[in-house]
């Protein structure tokens, strides 16, 4: 193997390939170094396994919606443990055609856990390897609380480790991996309880968003505890199930799994403390705007920074990297704000730019918002009847939108575009000049007054 490379990338998820291959395709001799499964959390624990659990979770009420329109339709018995072999086997193709393309893209890939020994150094198994510059995209894993049997729970990961449909469930977090969770399991029919520190779910999500999923979870039967935090789990008397004790005195008896969605930690103990590579209190490794960490020729991107952790984020920066350094566009680099990002619930939310608080405390009484709330057409027939809401937050007598909040069936396919006015700078009376599309929810947006 040729051991110097210009690009030794640390970190085979989202952020680490995408970056590798738009190097090399400027013809950047790269490595890519991975320890555990290609594709990184999105593709193995993360965004693909949970998008096809949500979509498992959407036919529950689809089946029943389907009676409103004729069909004489009934759920069977659901398969949880054929619905996972079926969705091992995607993530293993896809693992297959991460590796392909990476070859296709003339990208070393070395398996094995590396070491940053220095600037310019990369250890795996022994083994150095030598790189003109280094890119760190060793991404997180999840973390719980020290308290006493927290061991007993299970985390993100092991939620797509589960054989079987646990009845009695658990979900401790109020961000929106628990939302996530939550929805699949009530919608399957497990007994859910979310446990939450805060007065609410989602707080850093416009309210509209936060009464909708916490609406959609109760309306499924999941049961909301909120502003407590669980402080021992136990062995129950009754075989393997938990006891979850909290802080408000309650008692969750009898619990068959207990998930612990309580947030995320960088991964960067490969980095040798001599190396220099500044973190920030976090734990999160620093970066100035073109990825920069505080070591010359050493980049990082994606969840190890901690800024906006989604998958598209660490692509985006990785690719933009690329094109700076081999591409030959001077000063590209990611602008991070408003990213949009849906919340795969039931309903799903689609959020981008300021929600109506952070948009008052930025710009006080300038900020003037639209919203609405409808049963869409398609529940006319149906005898469930669950509400689309919508928000649009705009600022100044010009009222420039500077921020889109849905939630409902359909939205997280809707959001996608909006993004891109709001990017553009649309204002109020563009989203009016534009002609609605009838009938469909999404013309809401275009018709508020
Ligand atoms: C349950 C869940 C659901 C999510 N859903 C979504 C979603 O719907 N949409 C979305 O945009 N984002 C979602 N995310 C977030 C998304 O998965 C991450 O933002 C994304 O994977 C970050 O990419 P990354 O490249 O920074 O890191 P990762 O994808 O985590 O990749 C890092 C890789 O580095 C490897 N690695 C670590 N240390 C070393 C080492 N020393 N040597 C070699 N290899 C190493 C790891 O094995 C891993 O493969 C979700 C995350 C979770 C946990």
């Amino acid at each position: 193997m040729n051991e110097n490379f210009d690009l030794i990338v640390i970190g085979g998820g989202s952020g680490g390939i995408a970056a590798a291959r738009r190097a090399a395709e400027y013809g950047a001799r790269v490595a890519l170094i991975e320890g555990g499964r290609l594709g990184g959390t999105c593709v193995n624990v993360g965004c693909v396994p949970k998008k096809l659990m949500f979509n498992a979770a959407e036919f529950v009420g689809a089946v029943a919606d389907a009676r409103g329109y004729g069909f004489d339709a009934s759920l069977g018995r659901h398969d949880w443990a054929a619905l996972k072999a079926a969705r091992d086997a995607y993530v293993a193709r896809l693992n297959g055609i991460y590796e392909t393309n990476l070859a296709r893209s003339k990208v070393t890939l070395v398996r094995g856990w590396a070491r940053l020994a220095d600037a310019h150094t990369v250890v795996v198994d022994g083994q150095s390897l030598r790189g003109g510059r280094v890119l760190l995209a060793t991404g997180g894993r999840p973390q719980r609380p020290d308290i006493p049997g927290a061991e007993l729970g299970i985390d993100s990961d092991g939620f797509f480790e589960l054989g079987q449909r646990p009845q009695r469930v658990t979900v401790i977090g109020g961000g929106y991996i628990s939302v996530e969770i939550a929805g699949v399991f009530a919608a399957l029919g497990s007994t859910v309880t979310v446990v939450a520190r805060a007065p609410s779910l989602l707080r850093e999500f416009d309210p509209l968003l936060i009464e909708a999923a916490q609406e959609g979870l109760t309306q499924a039967g999941a049961t909301l505890v909120l502003q407590a935090t669980p402080t021992l789990l136990t062995r129950a008397a009754a075989g393997a199930r938990i006891d979850v004790r909290l802080s408000n005195g309650e008692l969750l008896a009898d619990q068959d799994a207990v998930i612990w969605t309580t947030g995320r930690e960088p991964l960067t103990g490969f980095i040798d403390a001599a190396v220099g590579v500044k973190k920030n209190e976090r734990g999160y490794i620093e970066v100035d705007e073109f990825q920069q960490t505080s070591v010359p020729d050493v980049f990082a991107i994606g969840d190890v920074t901690g800024r906006v952790t989604l998958t598209p984020v660490a692509i985006a920066a990785g690719r933009r990297l690329a094109d700076r350094i081999w591409g030959g566009m001077a000063g590209r680099k990611l602008d991070y704000d408003n990213i949009p990002t849906v919340l795969f619930g039931h309903p799903p939310l689609g959020t981008v730019g300021l929600s109506e608080p952070a948009a008052r405390a930025q710009h006080g009484d300038a900020v003037k918002c639209y919203s609405t709330s409808f049963v869409p057409m398609y529940h006319a027939l149906t005898t469930a009847k669950h509400r689309t809401r919508m928000k649009l937050v705009t600022v100044g007598p010009e009222q420039r939108v500077v921020g889109v909040h849905l939630a409902g069936r359909g939205v997280d396919e809707m959001l996608q575009g909006f993004a891109v006015a709001l990017r553009m700078g649309a204002t109020k009376r563009d989203f009016d000049d534009t002609v609605a599309i009838h009938p469909t929810a999404a013309e809401e947006l275009v018709t508020m007054r």
